[in-house]
């Protein structure tokens, strides 16, 4: 989360944006990151920085997984699988352990600044 905040700051401060309303981040299903537990550090981070009193937007992204049998696609729905066991899954078709191949990422999509007209 931390480099998330420096590199919307970062983005701002080259914009000579004078505030950041809202940030919008996409989190894979897989980046192990509870929603409630980034917003806690958003928080934090964002104390006395340009960033202080954006919006946090999480967006959550589906993970993907791949398998030796030739299946590739979505994990079945997942809401109450303990995430940090998330680094395997089984295969709906085969049964065997899949490979994770998306939904491990943090990503900004979408930066709203303002920026004063000079
Ligand atoms: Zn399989």
């Amino acid at each position: 989360m931390s480099e998330i905040v420096t590199s919307v700051i970062d983005e701002a401060k080259s914009r000579n944006a004078s505030r950041i309303e809202r940030v919008t981040v996409e989190l894979g299903e897989f980046t192990m990151l509870g929603h409630y537990q980034l917003r806690f550090a958003f928080e934090v981070l964002s104390k006395n920085t340009l960033l202080e009193g954006a919006i946090l937007d999480l967006q959550t992204v589906d993970g993907e997984i791949e398998c030796s049998c030739g299946f590739r696609g979505k994990t079945s729905p997942s809401n109450d699988r303990p995430h940090a066991l998330a680094s395997a899954f089984e295969c709906p078709r085969c049964g065997d352990l899949a490979k994770v191949t998306g939904g491990r990422d943090c990503v900004i999509r979408n930066i709203a600044m303002v920026v004063p007209d000079v």
